[in-house]
Order: structure tokens, then C-alpha cells, then sequence
């Protein structure tokens, strides 16, 4: 599939990747693959409710048949079979996709389930057979069909339910002696059913992973920064914000924090635009080593700005992890002949640290961030400086 504007989407991101590499064999690198597994789940949930529910009313339409029409010697062989093994398979796996937590396990669930179905369908033939009672062997095309479009089951478990169903087929209908004429054409009738649902189900999986990607890329798009690949402004905003609301109920500290490179106007005149987009990145880099948990979020503010939010952090933890953090850039170790703070490229740092309080606001902290980040300028350069609202700084 061409996708748009590709170009657009920061270098890193590993939808990008993917989706250059291809994925013809349906296995996406590393955690994309397990973020995969998840929205499929998600996509096809209600597909696969529906489709066991179809299913378990079709296998009660057919055990009216059955009582109405097999002779006695085999009519309970077959409702066991039916109403015994296939009917429970499908039920728990119904209830399944209602347990959030076996979500994870649904397709191994539903991949066991369509084997039993399968297998007991071949069963019931078998039993026909003994008893020399013609059943049609097309049942097993319903479901061969079913495993293949409706279960919402991926490739791999499909195919793989579809041909040990097709086996165990021919294996009965071999041991009951079908002549072998018939046999061939019923084995080649269902082969081809499996053919069928195999390429078919793979292109499905394949247009659903290729839309994972697309909503992927596209997510990428509109939060991240095109050249750092930190969040940009309006992810920041909108998820500080969350944070900055559970910081309030749960009256945690925040830290707010304002970065500037230092000299940054006097290192593009020097060294060149694309060197100064290579030292952004490298600074990005740095950043976002910083503020690795769930609740931590590192942008770029725009320029040579960036901003930040650490959670429930203690005042001299957070001074801590900046102080850290602005020496770990000098240790980048970008030389910057120009810059009147250090001899290589360095940041300062602007802390606003607060408990938020009802009466205050995220702008607030940010506004107080950044009249400590001017503090750091004024005093120098390369270092942090923190205020507290109300507070002469510490
Ligand atoms: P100060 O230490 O006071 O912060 O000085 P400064 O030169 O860093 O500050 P100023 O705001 O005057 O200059 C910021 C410079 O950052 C201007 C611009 O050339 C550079 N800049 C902003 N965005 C980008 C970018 O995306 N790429 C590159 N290469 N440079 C950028
Ligand atoms: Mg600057
Ligand atoms: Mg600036």
C-alpha cells in the first residue's frame, strides 16, 4: 500500500520502519508485534461474539435434524458430539471474549475451540460411516469457511485448524474404505475450501496489520515532533494536563520543567543548519532517557526549547534527575567554539516544583518554569535553577 506523506513522519518511528520493511510472513519486530495482537483483539472482539453465537444456533438447528431424521442406532452418538463437545467449546469461548482478562489468551481459546468443532464434525462423519448412514462430508466445508472468515482467528491459527480438520477428513474416510473416486474428489473439494480460506484469510490479516500501521503513522503524525520524534506542543499539553489533574486529587508533586540550548542562534551561524538538527536530536535523545515512566512526558516546546513534567517526585529528586540531565548533554560532547557557558554544546534548565492546589493552573507552573529557565540565562547558562510558587528560589 503507498501511504501519503511519509516523509512527514518522524525517521524513528517504528510504524515507519515496519511498514519499509514490509511484512509479507504477518510478524511485525518487537513490541509492534505484541501492540498488534491487542488491536486485533479489539477489531475483531465483536466480530467473534457474533459469529459464535451464529454458530452454537446452527449447531442446535442441526441436532433438531439430527433427532428427527438419524436412525437410532447413531442419534445419540451424534447429539453427544454435538451437544456435548462442539456446543461447550463454543459456549466458554463466547463467555471468553466477555473476561477482559483472557483477552490475551483469545485467540489460543478460539484456535482450541475451531479445532474441537472441526474435529468433531469429522467425528460425526466417522460415526455416519460405521453405521453405513450417507451423512454429507460438506458440513466440514461449512466449517473450514467459518474458521477461515467469520471466528476472526489470524492466519496461523486458522490455517492451521482448517488442514489438521482436512487431514483427520481423509485419515476416517480412508480407514472406512470410500471408494476411491469419491474420496478423491471430497479431498479435493476440501482442499480447495482450505486454499480458499488460507489466501483469503491471509490478505485479511494482512490489510488489518497494514491499517495498524496507517492508524500508527498517523498517530505519529499528529503528536510527535517530525525531527526529534519527542511529542510536540499539543501532546504535551493535553497530556500534562491529565497528569497535572492527578497530581491535584492525589496531591502529588510535579515537577515542571523549561529547557533552552544555550547559544543555539551562534551554533546554526557556525556550524550549519544540519549540524544544529543533529545536536537537537542528540539533546532529544538525552531527554528522553530522562523520563522514562508511564506519567513522565519530555516535549519539544518548539525551536531549541523543550519542556517536560516529572510525577511524585521529591524536590531534590527531580533537582537530581536535571542535574543529571544537563550534564549528560555537556558528556555529548558537541563542540561549540562559540558558546560563552562551556566548550561544548550545554542546556539550561528552568524547574517550576509544586503540589498543585485548586486555584492554580498548568500555565501557572509553566510561566513560573519558565521564569527560572530565564534565572539560569541571566546567571550563566549551563546549569538549572528551580522556583516554588510564592517562593524565593532554592
Ligand atoms: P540563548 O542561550 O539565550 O538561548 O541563545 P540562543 O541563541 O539559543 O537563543 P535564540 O532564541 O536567539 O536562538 C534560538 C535559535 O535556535 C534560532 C534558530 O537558529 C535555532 N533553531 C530553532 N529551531 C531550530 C531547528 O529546528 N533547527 C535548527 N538547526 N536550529 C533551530
Ligand atoms: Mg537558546
Ligand atoms: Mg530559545
Amino acid at each position: 500500500m503507498k501511504l501519503p506523506h511519509l516523509d512527514w513522519v518522524n525517521q524513528d518511528s517504528p510504524y515507519l520502519r515496519q511498514h519499509l520493511q514490509g511484512f509479507r510472513l504477518l510478524n511485525f519486530a518487537g513490541e509492534l508485534e505484541q501492540a498488534f495482537k491487542r488491536y486485533h483483539i479489539g477489531v475483531f472482539l465483536l466480530r467473534m461474539r457474533w459469529a459464535l453465537l451464529v454458530a452454537m444456533l446452527l449447531i442446535l438447528l442441526f441436532a433438531v435434524l439430527d433427532a428427527i431424521s438419524l436412525p437410532p442406532t447413531i442419534r445419540s452418538k451424534v447429539l453427544a458430539l454435538r451437544l456435548g463437545l462442539i456446543l461447550p467449546m463454543l459456549s466458554i469461548t463466547w463467555l471468553a471474549t466477555y473476561r477482559r482478562e483472557l483477552r490475551p489468551y483469545l485467540q489460543l481459546i478460539g484456535g482450541v475451540a475451531a479445532l474441537f468443532t472441526g474435529l468433531g464434525v469429522v467425528g460425526i462423519i466417522w460415526i455416519a460411516r460405521r453405521h453405513a448412514f450417507a451423512l454429507p462430508y460438506e458440513g466440514i466445508i461449512l466449517v473450514t469457511v467459518f474458521f477461515y472468515f467469520l471466528t476472526g482467528l489470524r492466519f496461523t491459527t486458522a490455517a492451521l485448524c482448517g488442514w489438521l480438520t482436512f487431514l483427520a477428513y481423509l485419515a476416517i474416510e480412508v480407514i472406512s474404505g470410500l471408494p476411491g473416486q469419491v474420496l478423491l474428489y471430497n479431498a479435493f473439494f476440501l482442499g480447495s475450501a482450505n486454499v480458499i480460506g488460507s489466501v483469503g484469510c491471509y490478505f485479511l490479516e494482512y490489510a488489518t496489520r497494514q491499517n495498524f500501521l496507517a492508524q500508527g503513522l498517523l498517530q505519529d503524525m499528529a503528536e510527535k515532533d517530525f525531527l526529534t520524534g519527542l511529542l510536540n506542543r499539543r501532546a504535551f499539553s493535553e497530556r500534562a494536563q491529565r497528569s497535572w489533574r492527578q497530581a491535584l486529587r492525589e496531591q502529588h508533586g510535579l515537577g515542571v520543567v523549561m529547557m533552552d540550548v544555550d547559544f543555539f542562534k551562534r551554533y546554526n551561524d557556525h556550524y550549519g543548519h544540519a549540524a544544529g538538527d543533529e545536536a537537537l536530536r542528540k539533546i532529544a535523545q538525552v531527554l528522553g532517557v530522562h523520563a522514562r515512566r508511564p506519567l513522565d512526558i519530555v516535549a519539544r516546546y518548539g525551536g531549541e526549547e523543550f519542556v517536560g513534567l516529572w510525577y511524585n517526585l521529591s524536590e531534590e529528586h527531580m533537582q537530581g534527575i536535571l542535574e543529571r540531565l544537563r550534564s549528560d548533554i555537556i558528556a555529548l560532547q558537541l563542540p561549540h567554539v562559540q558558546s560563552d557557558a562551556a566548550a561544548v554544546v550545554s542546556i539550561s534548565i528552568g524547574l517550576a516544583y509544586l503540589v498543585p492546589q485548586a486555584h492554580q493552573r498548568l500555565e501557572d507552573a509553566l510561566r513560573l518554569a519558565d521564569v527560572a529557565l530565564y534565572l539560569a540565562k541571566e546567571q550563566g547558562r549551563n546549569r538549572v535553577v528551580c522556583k516554588r510558587p510564592g517562593n524565593q528560589e532554592s
